[in-house]
């Protein structure tokens, strides 16, 4: 029998958009962050999410193991039947005091947040309005919620409020939602949040906006963009992830406790799947009560000092780096799917890691390496970085 699945995989390698997994041991530094990977030989890594250095912190590794020798590994059961354990509930509570809501809920992702949210919230009779770089996530659960979809070209607000002005005209009694994201995961560039909640409000919807790539990192002791511009309370579902500056694993929403309510009858994600472990939770509790604290919002400046440096020192992309110190992101714009590759394993030699991104997490033709940096790593490999790039920039892609 011939093999069903190989034909699809040459298409993806004929055009530079085949992915493979590389396995990655961490070489943590003396204060167990993980800065260095080791991949055939020792990179110093520009592309985690890790962005307060939190994953391997002692602070969160002590939180996990005691919650292990308290509860155990897994939960056993989904949270509404025998799942919910107090550290759950303690890291619920944390989490709307942290966001400033009434209350919170957890996922066992952030994918799974969203797909929790837009499952409870909306159905076939109402409309959703999604900014066109969106998290895959948010457009997937969208796809699934069977409501009508309509999609503005990035931070285009012109383009929103006419979706809204035609959502509100032509259903007039339907669920309107609004869906963006703090910080722009591929982008680094944030919403214009003040002007988006003003068009929500005036046309009665609701906005879901999710601060993946904000928390830990925008606004004292990095509780997002939402606060940051003093706009906590106009976002109705406040959506976020434990994975990236966190430091752990799972997804939350928050906002009003009857949100909250809500979503604990009807959204799929959060009731047909098993809870997560309780040892995730205390460590994302110990995370956010890190976060919280003195040490925290230091860790967090310490992480803005090096946004600054890389943005002083990364050299203009191919395709023009928007190397504005707006988050901790940076995309370097390559171009075409086969340069970016090039790229990113010519940096690879030169002593960094930074993976090339293909469609179709971006456009087809702006693949890049996406660059992050984090409070951890070294002014020295900023610097080093920067002139790698230069180098590279100065040679053709494949010369
Ligand atoms: C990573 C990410 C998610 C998904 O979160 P996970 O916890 O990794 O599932 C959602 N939204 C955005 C913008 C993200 O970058």
């Amino acid at each position: 029998m011939t093999d069903p699945f190989t034909e699809e995989l040459d298409a993806l390698r004929a055009n530079s958009l085949h992915r493979r997994l590389r396995v990655m041991t961490n070489a943590a530094d003396d204060a167990g962050a993980a800065v260095d990977l080791v991949v055939a030989g020792r990179l110093v890594n520009f592309s985690s999410n890790d962005y307060l250095g939190l994953a391997n912190d002692p602070l969160l590794r002590d939180a996990a193991k005691a919650a292990i020798d308290r509860y155990g590994v897994g939960a056993g059961a989904s949270r509404l039947v025998c799942g919910t354990r107090p550290i759950h509930a303690q890291l619920e509570e944390r989490l709307a005091a942290f966001k400033r809501t009434e209350a919170a809920l957890t996922f066992s992702s952030g994918y799974a947040a969203a797909w929790g949210a837009l499952s409870a919230l909306v159905d076939k009779h109402d409309v959703l309005i999604l900014d066109k770089l969106a998290h895959a996530c948010l457009v997937d659960a969208a796809r699934a919620s069977r409501a009508l979809i309509r999609v503005f070209p990035h931070n285009a607000l012109g383009k929103l409020e006419d979706h809204l002005t035609w959502a509100r005209r032509e259903h007039p009694h339907a669920r309107i939602v609004v869906i963006t994201e703090a910080v722009f995961s591929m982008d680094g560039d944030r919403a214009p949040l003040a002007e988006i909640v003003q068009l929500k409000n005036h046309h009665g919807a609701l906005l879901l906006l999710d601060e993946a790539h904000a928390v830990g990192v925008l606004a004292t002791h990095g509780r997002g963009l939402a606060t940051e511009l003093g706009l906590g309370r106009e976002i109705d579902v406040h959506m976020g992830t434990l994975s990236k500056a966190l430091g752990v694993s799972g997804g939350y929403l928050a906002g009003r406790r009857s949100l909250v309510e809500l979503l604990i009858n009807r959204a799929r994600s959060f009731i047909f799947s098993t809870a997560p472990p309780p040892a995730l939770a205390a460590a994302a509790l110990a995370a956010v009560e890190f976060l919280e604290s003195d040490a925290g919002e230091r860790r967090r400046l310490a992480l803005w000092q090096n946004i600054r440096l890389l943005a002083s020192q990364l050299p203009p992309a191919p395709h023009g780096a928007k190397s504005i110190a707006s988050s901790a992101i940076f995309p370097w714009i390559v171009g075409g799917e086969a340069d970016a590759v090039e790229y990113s394993n010519r940096l690879a030699k030169a002593g960094f890691f930074a993976p090339a991104i293909r469609y179709p997490t971006v456009p087809r033709g702006s693949a890049r390496l996406r660059l992050t940096v984090t409070a951890r790593h070294q002014p020295e490999s900023i610097h080093a970085l920067g002139r790698a790039l230069a180098t590279l920039s100065r040679r053709e892609p494949r010369d």
